[in-house]
């Protein structure tokens, strides 16, 4: 299907140049991506539009495997608006939301949850952040409070490069009748999830991060029946009520409110990509690249801040060296300058700075990264 007319792009369109981010999302895009934005004006009320976004939103099921029994959202903003939508909207006065804490995205949902609901609905487990969420713990406090309807859990920490055990936690929220809602936004798209085998309730995401589109749109993939059950609930939010978006969507194929129309056009675009790509493609891409990162970072003698059998490959998080002269703002500026860039720390647990690896990237970027970052310590030790 071909949506929107496109301008001559080929003519009009010359290729930025092209910047290696290793920063978590957005994330360095393909030429076809960022191409894709060039399109016609367009109405998003028109019916083209309509068919572009249904579309979109069934692609977004696919990714995850997911069948009838799902359906899709999508919001105009970035990640966090779904996570919001989703935390605001599903939880009833007589039911409680357990949310699962080990880095700062478990925090932001905390954070949320407290915002609309009362305290005594909000559970909070927290957890170091350099350990994964503990089931058995998940489990004593399921049992010990029925009234936990919900429980959230970020699956790719992306404070720390942590992979929570959302396959564990989803048998316990099963087991005690339960719904898990997954923060999936730096993991969906680049490590596989299949809801046939793992039946997640809810997963969010974003298009700007593994899915390699541009910023602006935010979704959600969850279990139909959770429409009926939750849609008597009074919102809490008119921009971003879940319920009231996805039967305006499935009424008129259209958003409440307007979408950023050419942002759609790209992911559109990166989705297709994404299935040309292939997942199981798409994560030995990632897990390359970070075999040469992790490789690369030990060689030049730098400590990792979590234990090897933790790490997402993904995204890693990194201790600044101890000598006094190396900073990361020294470290940031020199590979700026060289069109690379990385991702302060988040943890308040270590002083670390963070390299993503995904994205329209590959190992030979790590390796042009990795040269870089040595010349960069060589010249740093050349200044003592
Ligand atoms: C990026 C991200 C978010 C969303 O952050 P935004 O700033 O709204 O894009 C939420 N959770 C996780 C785990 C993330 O990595």
């Amino acid at each position: 299907m071909i949506f929107g007319r496109r301008l001559r792009k080929k003519k009009l369109f010359q290729p930025p140049k092209r910047k290696i981010l290793l920063n978590p999302g957005p994330l360095t895009t393909t030429d076809s991506v960022k191409r894709a934005l060039i399109v016609s004006d367009i109405c998003p009320r028109e019916e083209e539009f309509g068919r572009l976004i249904l579309s979109i939103s069934q692609d977004l099921k696919r990714v995850v495997h997911a069948g009838d029994d799902y359906e899709s959202v999508l919001f105009s903003g970035s990640g966090t608006a779904a996570v919001e939508s989703v935390l605001s909207s599903v939880v009833a006065d007589n039911e409680a939301i357990l949310v699962l804490d080990n880095g700062a995205y478990g925090q932001r949902m905390l954070e949320i949850c407290s915002i609309h609901y009362r305290p005594d609905q909000v559970f909070h487990l927290k957890a170091s952040h350099t350990k994964v969420i503990n089931p058995s713990i998940v489990e004593t406090l399921l049992k010990a409070h029925p009234n936990i309807s919900y429980v959230a859990v970020v699956h790719h920490e992306t404070t720390t490069g942590l992979v929570n055990p959302i396959d564990d936690i989803l048998k316990l929220t099963k087991k005690y009748k339960a719904a898990i809602v997954v923060d999936a936004m730096s993991s969906f798209g680049g490590i596989p999830i299949n809801v046939t085998n793992n039946p997640y309730d809810f997963l969010i995401s974003s298009s700007n991060k593994c899915l390699q589109g541009m910023p602006g749109l935010s979704f959600v993939v969850f279990k139909g029946e959770y429409a009926q059950k939750a849609r008597m609930l009074k919102p809490k939010s008119l921009y971003l009520d879940l319920w009231k978006q996805y039967d305006f969507f499935n009424k008129y194929h259209q958003m409440q409110f307007t979408p950023p129309t050419q942002v759609c056009f790209a992911l559109k675009q990166a989705l297709k990509e994404y299935f040309e790509e292939g997942e199981a493609a798409r994560y030995s891409r990632y897990e390359q690249s970070w075999k040469v990162l992790v490789r690369g970072i030990q060689d030049l003698g730098l400590k990792l801040f979590l234990p090897m059998q933790l790490q997402s490959k993904l995204l890693t998080a990194i201790k600044i060296p101890e000598a006094a002269q190396y900073s990361f703002d020294g470290m940031h500026d020199y590979l700026q300058d060289r069109d690379i860039t990385i991702y302060p720390g988040k943890t308040s647990e270590a002083d670390t700075f963070r390299v993503a690896n995904i994205g329209a990237i590959d190992h030979n970027d790590i390796t042009i990264f990795l040269d870089h970052l040595k010349n960069y310590l060589k010249f740093e030790d050349s200044q003592l």
